[in-house]
């Protein structure tokens, strides 16, 4: 996925937004098609300065419709106690990146389809503003697009195959007809590889017909729902895999505790990074506060060591970063993404410390696992 490097612009609704690198292109690509296509096509007569502020205004507002139709999932999603990580903006669309799936299929359902309902009100409602920006042919322009275009995305959406949220609704009807998510992933993943084959081919199809431009673009769309339908089914093998092995089986036991207010200047002076240890545990008097690793320690400048202690680059424990070793490594890996954190605090079933876990541990657990993923396809 095209989903690099993001800005972050703020939160909404208590919800980070952020835009990905790919947003501007496809703002610049969308301002570009409008000003020197579509709506010469269909008001002659303006400036060409004109047409170009109708363009880049019509791109920002079908963003902005877009985003409404992200807020209409992840206030859903949060509803159903679904955190949501965060939106993002990209050449596509946009995401709602929640931390973990819901736990009903009822819940997935609403959470899938309020997007599509939410585009169609959005559509609904720039079709009832038209009448009233009539007189003015420039604004009536823009809104006529915006009410088109947001009905085209509720339609496009409510195909019912991955990754698009028609493929979510089928999802969450099978899984509650047949008690299997797991079938039901398989089922919508697949319907969504064969709409994103239909897309290749009406793109290559169009290019025959020279018409380039239209073509590569829905061949670019059928490559991207592609990858993203064939992502969900080995989301899907790497999560069984993951459910099937414990906490205790991929965790670092090679650690030592440090004490919180500790100077990382200190620890250098004293030798202890000098020691084997990688992962430090790190306490405040009796009690057990974080976790860190030497490689946090690195990204800080080294004349910044003198001032810097190891509470201000160790992830906080709060109940949520501390797993037990029995836990299940598909868990641990959710705990990770919930909390942010680099590592989680593995403990025994008395509460003691015996490890830590982060997600590097566990990639290289899977590697270590080779032959055994080979087979579980
Ligand atoms: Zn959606």
């Amino acid at each position: 996925m095209l989903t690099g490097r993001h800005i972050r612009i703020g939160t909404i609704f208590g919800i980070p937004l952020e835009l990905d690198f790919s947003w501007f292109l496809i703002v610049g690509l969308l301002s570009w098609t409008l000003a020197v296509g579509y709506y010469p096509a269909g008001f002659p007569g303006w400036t060409p300065v004109a047409y170009w502020v109708a363009g880049a205004i019509t791109s920002l507002l079908l963003f902005a419709s877009v985003l409404v139709h992200e807020l209409g999932h992840s206030l859903v999603a949060r509803h159903y106690g679904v955190p949501v990580k965060r939106i993002t903006l990209f050449i596509f669309g946009g995401v709602s990146e929640m931390v973990r799936d819901p736990d009903r299929g009822s819940e997935e359902f609403w959470i899938a389809l309020v997007g599509p309902l939410t585009s169609l009100a959005v559509a609904a409602v720039f079709a009832v503003l038209r009448f009233a920006v009539a007189p003015i042919e420039f604004v009536y322009a823009i809104v006529s697009y915006l009410a088109l275009i947001n009905l085209v995305l509720a339609i496009f959406n409510l195909i019912p195959g991955f990754p698009l949220d028609g493929g979510n609704v089928l999802r969450a009807v099978i899984w509650q007809r047949t008690g299997d998510p797991r079938r039901a992933t398989i089922v919508a993943a697949n319907i969504g590889r064969a709409f994103a084959y239909l897309f290749i081919f009406a793109g290559i199809w169009l290019v025959a017909g020279a018409d380039l431009y239209d073509g590569l673009w829905i061949m670019f769309i059928g490559w991207f729902l592609e990858s993203a339908a064939v992502a969900q089914i080995q989301q899907l093998h790497l999560r069984e895999i993951l459910q099937r092995h414990r906490v205790a089986e991929a965790m670092e036991r090679n650690y030592a505790f440090l004490s919180a207010d500790t100077t990382l200047q200190e620890l250098a002076d004293w030798h202890i990074l000098g020691t084997a240890e990688r992962t430090f545990v790190v306490r405040d008097g009796d009690r057990v506060v974080g976790v860190t690793s030497r490689r946090r320690f690195d990204r800080v400048p080294r004349d910044r060591w003198p001032s810097t202690t190891v509470r201000d680059v160790m992830d906080a424990i709060g109940e949520a970063a501390e797993v037990s070793v029995e836990t299940d490594l598909w868990t641990a890996v959710e705990r990770l993404h919930e909390t942010d954190a680099d590592r989680l605090v593995v403990v025994d079933g008395t509460g003691t410390v015996v490890g830590t876990l982060s997600s590097d541990d566990v990639a290289a657990y899977i590697r270590s696992l080779g032959p055994q993923l080979a087979t579980a396809r």
